[in-house]
């Protein structure tokens, strides 16, 4: 299924590699149509093309709104070309088949992205472009459509392969491309009515994605998996740089996200802050007077658990903590920049990844979250809760000491990003027990205190690392067992949303205990 390359139709506002693309098309003796910025440009490079207005014997009109809305092109691209009655209709009207539509749409995510007005986003909206894609696509018996500047030599690649014709094989798949990115388009422009209108919940949403990485499998071995890009540019995994080392597994996209996002929480203006996660929880994050004493005190949280963890920093990466990383086995590093000394250390390590975002991610970004459930999916605003010490509410007898309460913000923030049942134990600006994603909120406070006894074992200490911490709860305690098991291993200060039908009778516990308990109003279940 063979068609010659004939005609083609250009019509692009990205201008990038044009010239040469139609200078190669026409060396292979395919005549030009054009229109009038497309035509513009070629014509000044000294190519041959003929005007759209002169096939549709109208000009371009309402500011380029209505270009190429004609049959002479709608007919051209559509026309089956082994059917009389198509052939008659085209030979009736004047009507010339196009082989080949090139066309990239008016920059619309490009104009929101930049912070367009509501009358520049619209008119940034294209109409004759996907009408066409979606001609040609649909016509791909015949017709080739081509909707990526990055697709151009693949075009010439096909001509040269099978004497200027295209095969159905590349045509089909050229439609398949052309419909994901009218679908995309209009996503696009759908997602940002809905933003204009306020609307969180439109009765219809569409979204679309790019292939950044086909993945060798999924959470396991026997699952297919791929990585898409969202378009946003959002600082972060997705449009990282990366060093060195293997591609990342799908468990690794999704353990350096959460390890990412966590530590953006950290503003670098208040020094260095590490997160290690492994599973998509942290088990350890720490603040310190330099970079390498956040790592090693993240370190010291959980050393079992680090073992092949991903770390991200919220700092550029220097040499002496990238020597003390590379002491155990690290899967990725992730960091805004990291200096030529520390990736000349980790080039010696062959299976590190290394991963440079230029810059943290905003943890108050307005983003939206899907989560698929059988026959749907769910929608909701991501997590940028944010509380500061005003909104904190004294519910006990004695107020945190101001070295309690810094560490119970630095709680809160990390319970943010802890699968619930989350509970967190921190001193001096570092976790030292994390319990998380247990049934039951008790469990999660004992098995955290339980890992702080090992630990300090482990590290030949005397006292249990959680003697003299904060605790930090996503969500209420609904009875006083966890808070009780808490103050058992040493707490002296809890932070928690409160509003439990048994607030009394914890606080009342908290109160016997001596500790110092804040409530926020605001919870952060994550699941
Ligand atoms: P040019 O720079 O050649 O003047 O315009 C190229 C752009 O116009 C392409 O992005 C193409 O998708 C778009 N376009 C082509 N035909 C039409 C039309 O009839 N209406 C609108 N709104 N855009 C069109």
């Amino acid at each position: 299924h063979l068609v010659p390359l004939r005609r083609a139709l250009i019509s692009v506002s990205d201008k990038t590699g044009l010239i040469e693309f139609a200078r190669a098309l026409a060396t292979r003796g395919v005549e030009l149509l054009s229109t009038g910025g497309t035509a513009l440009t070629l014509r000044t490079a000294g190519l041959k093309v003929r005007d759209v207005a002169e096939v549709t014997g109208f000009p371009e009109m309402m500011d380029g709104r209505v270009k190429t809305l004609h049959p002479a092109v709608h007919g051209g691209l559509l026309a089956l070309r082994d059917d009389a009655e198509h052939l008659a209709a085209m030979a009736a009207h004047g009507i010339e088949p196009i082989d080949l539509l090139v066309v990239n749409l008016y920059p619309f995510e490009a104009t929101v992205a930049k912070g367009g007005d509501y009358a520049d986003c619209i008119e940034n909206i294209d109409i004759g472009g996907p009408a066409m894609i979606r001609a040609a696509a649909k016509n791909h018996a015949f017709v080739a459509v081509v909707v990526d500047v990055q697709d151009y030599d693949a075009v010439l690649a096909e001509l040269d392969a099978n004497g200027t014709q295209t095969s159905y094989a590349f045509r089909q798949k050229q439609a398949q491309i052309a419909y994901a990115r009218t679908a995309a388009y209009d996503a696009a422009v759908s997602t940002w009515m809905a933003a204009a209108l306020g609307e969180t919940a439109p009765r219809r949403r569409a979204f679309a994605g790019e292939l950044a990485q086909t993945l060798r499998y999924g959470e396991n071995p026997h699952q297919n998996a791929a990585f898409y890009t969202d378009g946003s540019a959002r600082p972060g995994v997705a449009t990282a740089r990366q060093w060195q080392g293997k591609e990342l597994s799908y468990n690794n996209i999704n353990d350096t996200d959460a390890a990412f996002e966590l530590v953006s929480e950290f503003a670098p203006a208040h020094g260095p802050a590490v997160a290690i996660i492994k599973h998509a929880n942290p088990c350890g994050v720490a603040r310190g007077e330099t970079l390498l004493e956040a790592y090693k005190r993240a370190y010291d949280c959980d050393r079992t658990s680090a073992f092949g963890g991903i770390i991200a920093l919220n700092q550029t990466l220097d040499a002496a903590t990238a020597e003390e990383i590379c002491k155990i086995f690290t899967e990725v590093v992730i960091a805004p920049d990291a200096c030529a000394e520390a990736r000349e250390i980790f080039a010696a390590k062959k299976n590190l990844r290394l991963l440079t975002t230029g810059a943290l991610a905003d943890p108050a970004a307005p983003i939206l979250g899907f989560r698929q459930v059988a026959g749907g999916f769910l929608v909701q605003d991501k997590d940028t809760g944010r509380i500061s010490r005003d909104d904190l509410k004294v519910v006990t007898k004695r107020a945190p000491t101001e070295q309690e309460l810094a560490d119970l913000m630095f709680a809160w923030t990390v319970a943010k990003h802890v699968k619930s049942n989350a509970i967190i134990y921190v001193k001096d600006g570092a976790t030292v027990g994390v319990g998380a994603g247990q049934m039951s909120r008790v469990d999660s406070t004992r098995i955290a205190a339980r890992k702080a006894v090992d630990m300090a074992e482990a590290l030949g200490m005397s006292d249990p690392l959680t003697r003299g911490s904060v605790v930090a709860s996503d969500a209420f305690f609904p009875f006083a067992d966890g808070l009780i098991t808490a103050a058992e291993a040493g707490a002296t200060a809890l932070i928690q949303p409160g509003g439990s039908m048994r607030d009394a009778e914890v606080i009342a516990a908290a109160d016997a205990a001596g500790l110092a308990m804040v409530f926020t109003g605001m919870r952060h279940f994550r699941h």
